[in-house]
């Protein structure tokens, strides 16, 4: 018996280490193109699903920050359930995404789904995302680690807290700090919303770890009439920021029109989120100027 305990042959999985809040007890801030994350600002990121045309794009992402968005988001790479529907304009739209930070100066967010996609994401985006259906992929988790680029990493649709954190170990074990853990809504027996919106993860994950934590109330909720109460509830709860899609005509949208806030109200989601963030004692930050 004791030779096999001694072996480890049987012993308890490995605790998180480097994503440990005893690692960091002062928490990790995130410098993104000087937007800071994980700091007294809460960093909202807001823009379409999916990238459709350069002028979508560029119209979205300049509506979102005249509201105070801080970085834009859009998918090229898109993880759709169907393989029927828009999978996303691919390399085209990265360098749409790239075109539209140089007209606006906003910092991009965009998706990775495969290894593959790598060098071509991060050569574009200032924020490697790894979706929701790829926390899971162990040799993507390493290969982002290895890639430069801050990492923004949704929790698995029915993964537990433990997993999302062993998952972001596997980034910065290959040598990149810079993750934001993101809570997206789990799985449940509910079907009224698209997910269950976990918002105990937010106190539970600062708690155990120093990485800063993002909320997306579009697919936590699937609809945008609900998106400003749960972005008011995840700033109040302690996010560090929020991922929030807007379309500037949902009934057309290529994904997830449903659950994309229209830009006006998204402006005014905003000024209730300021509100929101000082009473917690915190602000929302606001966009840097463009980029010369
Ligand atoms: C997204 O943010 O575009 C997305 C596909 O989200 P998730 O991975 O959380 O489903
Ligand atoms: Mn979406």
């Amino acid at each position: 018996m004791d030779t096999w305990r001694s072996s480890g042959a049987f012993s308890e999985p490995a605790p998180v280490r480097l994503v440990d809040r005893g690692a960091k007890p002062e928490g990790t801030v995130l410098n993104v193109l000087g937007v800071h994350v994980g700091g007294h600002e809460v960093v909202i990121m807001a823009g379409p699903c999916a990238v459709e045309s350069p002028e979508q794009l560029l119209t979205t992402a300049q509506a979102v920050k005249s509201s105070g968005a801080s970085v834009l988001r859009g998918g090229a790479f898109k993880p759709r359930t169907s393989p029927y529907s828009f999978q996303g304009l691919k390399e085209e739209g990265l360098e749409m995404l790239a075109w539209v930070r140089q007209e606006t100066g906003l910092p991009v967010v965009t998706e990775v789904m495969d290894t593959r996609q790598v060098d071509a994401v991060c050569r574009h985006a200032d924020i490697v995302q790894v979706g929701s259906r790829h926390m899971h992929d162990y040799t993507l988790l390493e290969e982002v680690g290895m890639c430069g680029k801050p990492v923004l990493l949704k929790r698995g649709m029915s993964a537990t807290l433990e997993e999302l954190l062993l998952a972001a170990e596997y980034v910065l074990k290959q040598g990149n700090e810079d993750v934001m853990l993101c809570e997206r809504g789990i799985r449940t027996f509910e079907h009224s919303t698209r997910n269950t919106l976990d918002l105990n993860a937010v106190p539970m994950l600062k708690k155990r770890s120093h990485l800063p934590v993002i909320v997306d109330p579009s697919h936590g909720t699937g609809h945008w009439w609900m998106v400003p109460w749960m972005s008011k509830a995840a700033v109040a709860v302690g996010a560090d920021g929020l991922l929030v899609e807007v379309h500037c005509n949902p009934q057309e949208a290529l994904s997830d029109g449903p659950q994309s806030l229209r830009p006006d109200k998204f402006c005014s989601m905003m000024t209730e989120l300021r509100e929101v963030a000082q009473a917690v004692g915190r602000q929302i930050s606001e966009p840097r100027a463009v980029a010369d």
